[in-house]
C-alpha cells in the first residue's frame, strides 16, 4: 500500500495526513474547502517545525514528509490512486453517507474505506456501499501525531482480510491499534464523553467554576488536561455531535448533551478552532501555552 487518500483536513485529517506522509505514503489530502486545506497545510508545516526544534526529525525528514502530501477539492481525482481511503469529516451523519456512496461508485473494489468517525454505527456508513467488507472504522486519537491508540472499529460486515490489513498499517505508523465493536460511542469515546458531559454539567450547576473542575480532574485524577479543555481541543460540536448519537443508539438519558454544551454549540463557542470554548484561545500566546502543555 503505497497511495492514501485522507477526505477532509480539519483537526483530525491534517493530523492523519500528517503521520502516513512522515511514515513515507503517498498522501492526497481532500477537502471541499480550500481554506480548510491551506490551514490544514499550514498546521502540518507548525506541527513538523516543532518536532524539528524538538530533534524529533531532521529538515529532510521535514521537507519528505510535506512532498508526500498533495492537496485537492475534487474528491474523484484525489482519490483516483488510492488503495485506502481514509474519512475525516464532518461528524455528521448525512455528510458520512453521502461521501460514502460517492467513494463506493468512484473507488475499485479492492480499496479499502475507513472512516475515522467518533461514534456513527460503521455498519450503518457500509450499508450504502457495494463493498461492506472493505468498509472499517480507524479512529486515530488527537492531535494524532502525539497520541498512539487507533481503535479499529469493525463493522458488521468487515471482513477479517480488511482487519487485519488496517491493524498491520496502523502498527507501520508507529501506533498501537486496538480491536472493538460497533457500538454507538464504540470504547473511547463511550467512556470520554460521559465524563466531559458531567464536567459541563458541573459547570451548569454551578458546582465550581471551569478552571476549578480542569484543577480537581488534572491534579486529583493525575489527567493531563481538565475535561473541559479537552472538550475544547475535541471541538465542543463533535462532543456534542457524538453524545447524540449515543443518546439516539441506546435511548438512555445518561447521554443526553447538557443544555449548556447545546447553547454553546448554537453561540459559535466550539473551543481551539473557533477562538473561544471554556477558555478563550483568541491571545496567541495563551494558546500556544495551552498546546505546548498538550505535546
Ligand atoms: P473539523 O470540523 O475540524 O474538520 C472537518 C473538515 O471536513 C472540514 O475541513 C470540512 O471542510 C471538511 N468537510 C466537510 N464535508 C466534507 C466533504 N463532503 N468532503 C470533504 N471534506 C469535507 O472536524 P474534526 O474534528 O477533524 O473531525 C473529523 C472527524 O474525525 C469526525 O468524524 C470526528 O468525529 C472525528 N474525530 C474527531 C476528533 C477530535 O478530537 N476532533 C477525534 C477523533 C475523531
Amino acid at each position: 500500500m503505497k497511495n492514501i487518500a485522507v477526505i477532509g483536513a480539519g483537526t483530525m485529517g491534517n493530523g492523519i495526513a500528517h503521520v502516513f506522509a512522515q511514515s513515507g505514503y503517498k498522501v492526497q489530502l481532500i477537502d471541499i474547502s480550500q481554506e480548510s486545506l491551506q490551514k490544514g497545510m499550514a498546521t502540518i508545516t507548525k506541527n513538523l517545525d516543532r518536532m524539528l526544534a524538538k530533534g524529533k526529525i531532521t529538515e529532510a525528514d521535514k521537507s519528505r514528509t510535506l512532498k508526500n502530501i498533495a492537496t485537492y477539492t475534487d474528491l474523484s481525482k484525489g482519490v483516483s490512486t488510492a488503495q485506502l481511503v481514509v474519512e475525516a469529516a464532518t461528524e455528521q451523519r448525512d455528510i458520512k453517507l453521502g461521501l460514502f456512496k460517492e467513494l463506493d461508485a468512484i473507488t475499485d473494489a479492492n480499496t479499502i474505506l475507513a472512516t475515522n468517525t467518533s461514534s456513527i454505527s460503521i455498519t450503518q456508513i457500509a450499508s450504502v456501499t457495494a463493498k461492506p467488507e472493505n468498509v472499517i472504522g480507524m479512529h486515530f486519537m488527537n492531535p494524532v501525531p502525539i497520541m498512539n491508540l487507533v481503535e479499529i472499529i469493525r463493522g458488521y460486515n468487515t471482513s477479517d482480510e480488511t482487519t487485519k490489513t488496517v491493524m498491520e498499517l496502523a502498527k507501520k505508523l508507529g501506533k498501537t491499534p486496538t480491536e472493538v465493536n460497533d457500538y454507538p460511542g464504540f470504547v473511547a469515546n463511550r467512556i470520554l464523553m460521559p465524563m466531559i458531559n458531567e464536567a459541563i454539567e458541573t459547570v451548569y450547576h454551578g458546582v465550581a467554576g471551569v478552571e476549578e473542575i480542569d484543577t480537581v480532574m488534572k491534579l486529583g485524577m493525575a489527567h493531563p488536561m481538565g475535561p473541559l479543555q479537552l472538550a475544547d481541543f475535541i471541538g465542543l460540536d463533535v462532543c456534542l455531535s457524538i453524545l447524540n448519537v449515543m443518546y439516539d443508539g441506546f435511548k438512555n438519558p445518561k447521554y443526553a448533551p447538557c443544555p449548556l454544551l447545546v447553547n454553546m454549540v448554537m453561540a459559535k463557542k466550539l473551543g481551539v478552532k473557533s477562538g473561544e470554548g471554556f477558555y478563550d484561545y483568541t491571545v496567541s500566546k495563551k494558546a500556544e501555552k495551552v498546546a505546548a502543555q498538550f505535546n
